[in-house]
């Protein structure tokens, strides 16, 4: 066969979260009996309401392209939904409505970013930052965030990244964080906008965890904090976590009308515009969803709380108290030696075979001493799994 596959896609490989996720499906629909603790994505089915939306929205036959950056009533709605919660004022020419949160952050990165230029990303990281980065061209610059910091990006650090002879061109910013739960405070938060404020670079804040945040943790976005910072930043969030609607795929960026004006024509010509009923159903998801996301986001801090009760009589790992999104990042690394696995892959390849548990590598996310765990999953499948876990942990434990 002729070799016609290009040098960049040669290069990509699929996103080892959505693979896992799938993986762990098809072995259950085979009949297997494995537990998967995978993908981010509520268990929960969407909300009556929000359904009954997108079924109106269909016998109305708004079943037609849509503008490239969504359908009005829905731009305006996340303008004056966001305006006030955030407290700076965001008209709907600054709204840009996409393909899930994932294709936000991938428009707003051609937005900002040009072949060559350099993006921080912090590690642990989602897994899809720096390929993002590299289809368009750029760098990911990745810096390592470890215990000694609780895996957040200080003031020092970031400096230091800066005072760098290359000036990376953005900050890919994640708060709640995914894989590690993390919540930066709120002076934390404005120390690190004033650094972005000073150095003119900008920030994508990725904020799709914002309402899913524990045990007295509260989620701050950077443009509240410090309004002036509010150009240089593009706030991505939307629906998948928080109403229950991941395959829906509608995610909201608020940016600079010029930002979002040219994301906005990325978008026109790489997708047409988002799915029509999925924006109508979003419309009703921020009009009429807030109960029910407050009923979702309840019962996941019950089980967060039932995750770390279960995790902490396990030997021989560590894990940082998770205060948002829905999940455990877990060192598993004392156990490598003994049940010889070399990295994370191979752990979790061990976990598969000898317990039927499928997780996500902490390779995928830059931290191969780690595993994560989603606990978006029934109370039911965390037990089984934590059972199956702690026995592996047991086996293996000097
Ligand atoms: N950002 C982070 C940190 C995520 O974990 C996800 C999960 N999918 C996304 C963005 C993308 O969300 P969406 O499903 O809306 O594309
Ligand atoms: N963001 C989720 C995760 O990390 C969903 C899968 C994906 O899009 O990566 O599991």
């Amino acid at each position: 066969m002729a070799d016609v596959i290009s040098k960049r896609a040669r290069n990509l490989d699929p996103s080892v979260t959505l693979s896992l996720t799938a993986k762990a499906k098809e072995l259950k629909a085979k009949g297997e009996n494995v537990v998967g603790l995978t993908a981010g994505e509520p268990d929960f089915d969407t909300p009556d309401v929000i359904k009954e939306g997108a079924i109106e929205a269909i016998r109305r036959g708004e079943t037609k392209y849509t503008p490239a950056e969504g359908i009005a009533p829905l731009r305006k709605a996340v303008a004056e939904a966001y305006s006030k919660r955030l407290g700076v004022s965001y008209t709907a020419s600054e709204i840009v409505i996409s393909h899930g949160a994932k294709h936000s952050i991938y428009n707003a990165l051609f937005a900002l970013m040009d072949p060559g230029d350099e993006v921080l990303i912090l590690s642990p990281y989602w897994t899809s930052y720096p390929d993002m980065v590299k289809i368009l061209g750029g760098k990911p610059r990745i810096v390592e965030l470890t215990k000694k910091t609780d895996f957040k990006l200080t003031t020092e650090i970031f400096r230091k990244q800066l005072s760098r002879k290359k000036k990376p061109k953005a900050l890919l910013f994640n708060s709640p964080s995914n894989p590690a739960g993390i919540v930066y405070r709120k002076e934390e938060i404005e120390a690190i906008a004033k650094i972005v404020l000073e150095s003119g670079i900008a920030l994508i804040s990725d904020e799709i965890y914002e309402y899913l945040t524990y045990s007295g943790s509260e989620h701050y976005s950077p443009v509240s904090l410090l309004p002036q910072v509010k150009d240089q930043t593009v706030v991505i969030t939307g629906v998948s976590k928080s109403y229950a609607m991941t395959g829906w795929r509608v995610g909201f960026a608020m940016a600079e009308k010029d930002v979002a004006y040219r994301m906005a024509a990325f978008q026109a010509h790489a997708t047409g515009c988002p799915n029509s009923v999925s924006q109508w159903a979003a419309l009703e998801a921020l009009q009429n969803g807030a109960d029910d996301r407050e009923r979702m986001r309840g019962e996941f801090e019950k089980r967060k709380e039932l995750f770390g009760k279960r995790l902490a009589r396990i030997p021989s790992i560590w894990y940082p108290e998770p205060g948002g999104a829905f999940y455990y990042l877990v060192d598993v690394s004392k156990l490598y030696k003994k049940c010889n696995a070399k990295n994370s892959f191979e752990f979790c390849d061990k976990l598969l075979a000898e317990q039927g548990l499928v997780v996500i590598p902490g390779g995928a996310f830059g931290c191969d001493k780690m595993i994560r765990f989603s606990f978006a999953a029934s109370e039911n499948d965390i037990n089984r799994a934590l059972d199956r876990f702690e026995n592996f942990a047991r086996k293996y434990s000097s």
